[in-house]
This record gives structure tokens, C-alpha cells and sequence, in this order.
């Protein structure tokens, strides 16, 4: 999701399975059957027997954590990452056609596949290549070859490599062409290293109920972003999901609300939730369905942001941007509206609105050589075909207005982002007026309560 907005859509319902789950059930079953066996025999076997059953389930559960001080073994290895794959977000770090460089700033242990094959002090280079599919990695002139690569911290908990420090492991593999970093970790460190960077922060515990409304939203929607059942990774670290800055990235006040929500997530009718946030609604959020086809959920329906609008604190709450005809001309031109600057700008107008005042069809009549040419641009997509006046953003809006002056167009409106689910800066506004985390999140999702995943 943006820096403080959204445009994803949320497609599948969460349906998380425990591998945990599905083991101690096992080994229920195992135990009883062992013991039916037993039942008939003298009490002395039975004691050895239980003695050496124990032992056994002991040496077998491989509870101990892998340090740095161990040699760790391929096998132990194999089962860390089984580990991983039930419970860790694979976040996509970087990507890059063919080849990746990565210059390693903290001591790491390089495994290939299950086994590991190098020790890497910092200041080396990890140069990694698409080879036919596979990863071709060359360091201090040695090569090596495998469907993939892993970067272990060798001390500590954390991986520094190319000026940013990261929790949990990294996988180097090739998909198609592309040579790409992912990065293993722990759900709830997972989120720590998104709070700080969706959300500001702002002066002591002001912002502090609002950072934990978000923890539980970004929370649900990276469950059910694991939940896909992806290959390779589960989620982007920039705007196309949640904008994820690892370890460098946290702060006590973002980590405090991650570990005070530990575990929590948005449900609806005892299901978890789909979550939209965005920037600020300015005064009224909007229904779903106006923005993301076949999202209509009454949880996600518009609601007003207050009667003195929550999100009035935030600089996008009011807006005005102002284009020259020529320059509001090359916006529809270099957005693919028209194929032609050849145009003026005869006349345009809002044709229809939804009804929490956001434009739904924006008609805009041109006249050129070719003769009228009349335009009807739709809701959110506006957005994207006329960008903003000066940095060529996406426009703040679709609550807005336009009026012509002379020969510029003024569009003047309100709000940043989609309009749909949790409006940031009101969350803000209503932590700052004292409002708790769960009165925030029901009113920007009515209906809905936070709760455990396993409830
Ligand atoms: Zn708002």
C-alpha cells in the first residue's frame, strides 16, 4: 500500500492453517497406539518402555535454536526453514534482470540449498546470476550454483548488507530472468518493519492508538497475502503492498503497538476482514464497491469521518491544483485518454457523483481539428488520467470540484487516497482525542471486531 494509501485489492478470505497443529495430532496418535500395545505387558517393561519412548520424542524434537556457535549441520538446516515456511512472511526485498549484487556489511553464513558452504566476513561482494534458471553466485573469485542460496546471520539476529539491516534470513533464487532477495522473517518482526513506514509516528503517545488500529490492519492483510499460497514470496516491500523497511526501519513507539496487538486481527461475522486504508478521506469515506468492483461488504461501507472531520489535521485534507489548458491537455494525452495534443478544452464538468460526493463520471468535451471529441472519465481511474499538476502524482482525490478561470482548469477537493476503509489521518485524529484502537477500527470498518486468528 502507499505511503499512507492503498489501491490493492483484497481477492481471497483467510483460511490459515497450522503445520504445528497438524503435528501434535500426530504424535497423539502415535502415543496412544503405543500405549494400547503396552497394556498388556508387566509393569518393569512398561516402565523401560515409556523411559526409552521418551528419550526418543526428546533427541527427535529439534527445539533448540540455531546459533552462530553451532555447526550447523544441512539437515538442521533443512528443518529451520520448514520452520520458517509455516510461520514467516517471504517479503520480496529486490529484484533485478539477471543479475544482483550484494555487498555484505555484517558477518553471515552462506548455505546452498541445505548445506552450508561459506562463512562471509563484511566488505565482501555476493555477485548472484541468472544461470539457465539457477542462481550462479561468485565470491572472492570462487563460484558456486544452486536453485538457491541462503543468508544466515552468523551473530546476532539481524543481516546487514548494502546499508539496510534485516530480520530473520535472506533467499537469493532466479524467477524467469529475474535474480531476486527475499527475506524470511517472523510475522510479527514482519510488521514492526511496516508500521514505521505506513504511518507517522508523531510526538510521544499521540499517534500511539491509531499505530496500534494499523498493526491489526496490516497484520490481516499480510495474512491473507500469505495465505495465497505464492511460490516464491508472499508480498512486495513497497507500494504495491506495505512499504516494509526491516529492522533499520523500526521504532520503540511502532514496535510497542505491533507487540501490544500481538496476534490480532479485523473480523467480520467471525472471519477475517479485507482491509483498505488509505491517506485521508476528507470528511466521509467511501463504499468499496465504487472503487473495487465486487469488494461490497458492509463493513466497508462509507462512513463519515465525524462531525468535525477526524482527518482534518492532515495536509492533503484540502487541495487545489491548477493546470494551464496546454498542460491539462498533455495530462489526458500522456494518460492515454487521447491520442492527439491537438485539443482545447471546451468545456468540462462533473456528470454524476456517488453519495458520499465522490465524483463518478467527470465529462470533459474537447474541440480540435478533427471536430467535438467527448470524454467521460470514471471514479477512481480519474485519478490516474489526471495526475497532478506539478510532480505528476497520482490526483489526491475523487472528492472534488472543477471550475474553469480564463484559460486554466481548477480542480479544488479534499481527501487523499481512495476513500475506502481506514482513513490514517482520522485514525490519527481520534488517537489524539483520546479514542482507543478498537473504537478507531470499528468506525472506519462498522461491524467488525479484532480478534485472535486460532478464535
Ligand atoms: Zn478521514
Amino acid at each position: 500500500m502507499g505511503k499512507h494509501q492503498s489501491n490493492v485489492p483484497i481477492k481471497t478470505s483467510l483460511q490459515f492453517t497450522s503445520n504445528s497443529s497438524h503435528n501434535s495430532f500426530l504424535t497423539y496418535h502415535i502415543t496412544g497406539t503405543l500405549l494400547s500395545m503396552f497394556r498388556n505387558l508387566k509393569v518393569e517393561i512398561l516402565i523401560v518402555a515409556i523411559l526409552i519412548f521418551s528419550y526418543l520424542l526428546i533427541s527427535c524434537s529439534s527445539t533448540k535454536r540455531f546459533t552462530s556457535d553451532e555447526d550447523v549441520t544441512g539437515k538442521e538446516v533443512y528443518k529451520e526453514e520448514i520452520k520458517l515456511n509455516a510461520s514467516a512472511v517471504r517479503v520480496l526485498l529486490d529484484e533485478k534482470p539477471e543479475a544482483l549484487y550484494i555487498t555484505i556489511q555484517s558477518k553471515v553464513y552462506l548455505y546452498s540449498g541445505e548445506s552450508k558452504i561459506a562463512e562471509v566476513n563484511e566488505g565482501n561482494v555476493l555477485e548472484c546470476f541468472n544461470k539457465s534458471g539457477k542462481v550462479s553466485l561468485n565470491i572472492n573469485r570462487k563460484n558456486f550454483t544452486a536453485s538457491y542460496f541462503l543468508l544466515q546471520p552468523a551473530t546476532g539476529n539481524t543481516i546487514k548488507y548494502n546499508g539496510k539491516i534485516y530480520r530473520g534470513r535472506l533467499q537469493i533464487i532466479v524467477e524467469g530472468n529475474t535474480v531476486e532477495l527475499i527475506n524470511f522473517v517472523e510475522l510479527e518482526n514482519y510488521l514492526r518493519g511496516v508500521i514505521a513506514k505506513e504511518m507517522p509516528l508523531g510526538n510521544g503517545n499521540e499517534n500511539y492508538e491509531a499505530l496500534k488500529a494499523m498493526a491489526v490492519c496490516a497484520r490481516t492483510y499480510t495474512l491473507m497475502k500469505m495465505n495465497k499460497g505464492n511460490i516464491f514470496y508472499d508480498i512486495y516491500s513497497d507500494t504495491r503492498d506495505q512499504v516494509y523497511g526491516g529492522y533499520t526501519a523500526e521504532e520503540t513507539i511502532s514496535n510497542k503497538a505491533v507487540l501490544e496487538t500481538k496476534g490480532l486481527i479485523l473480523k467480520y461475522d467471525d472471519k477475517p476482514a479485507r482491509i483498505y486504508y488509505h491517506s485521508t478521506c476528507g470528511g466521509v469515506s467511501e463504499n468499496a464497491g465504487n472503487v473495487f468492483p465486487q469488494q461490497n461488504h458492509p463493513y466497508l461501507t462509507s462512513v463519515e469521518d465525524g462531525s468535525e472531520p477526524y482527518c482534518r489535521i492532515s495536509s492533503r485534507y484540502e487541495w487545489t491544483e491548477t493546470y494551464s489548458e496546454s498542460q491539462f491537455i498533455d495530462k489526458l494525452y500522456n494518460s492515454g485518454v487521447i491520442s492527439s495534443i491537438n485539443y482545447e478544452v471546451d468545456d468540462i464538468y462533473v456528470s454524476s457523483r456517488f453519495e458520499s460526493g465522490r465524483v463518478n463520471e467527470l465529462e470533459i468535451i474537447l474541440k480540435g481539428n478533427a471536430g467535438r471529441k467527448e470524454i467521460i472519465l470514471y471514479g477512481n481511474e480519474i485519478r490516474s488520467r489526471i495526475r497532478t499538476a506539478k510532480k505528476n502524482r497520482l490526483l489526491w482525490s475523487t472528492l472534488f470540484e472543477v471550475k474553469r478561470s480564463g484559460y486554466d482548469i481548477i480542480i479544488s477537493g479534499k481527501g487523499f487516497g481512495h476513500g475506502v476503509g481506514l482513513c490514517q489521518w482520522g485514525a490519527i485524529g481520534q488517537s489524539r482525542e483520546g479514542r482507543i484502537y478498537k473504537q478507531i477500527l470499528a468506525h472506519y470498518f462498522p461491524g467488525t471486531e479484532s480478534g485472535r486468528l486460532y478464535d
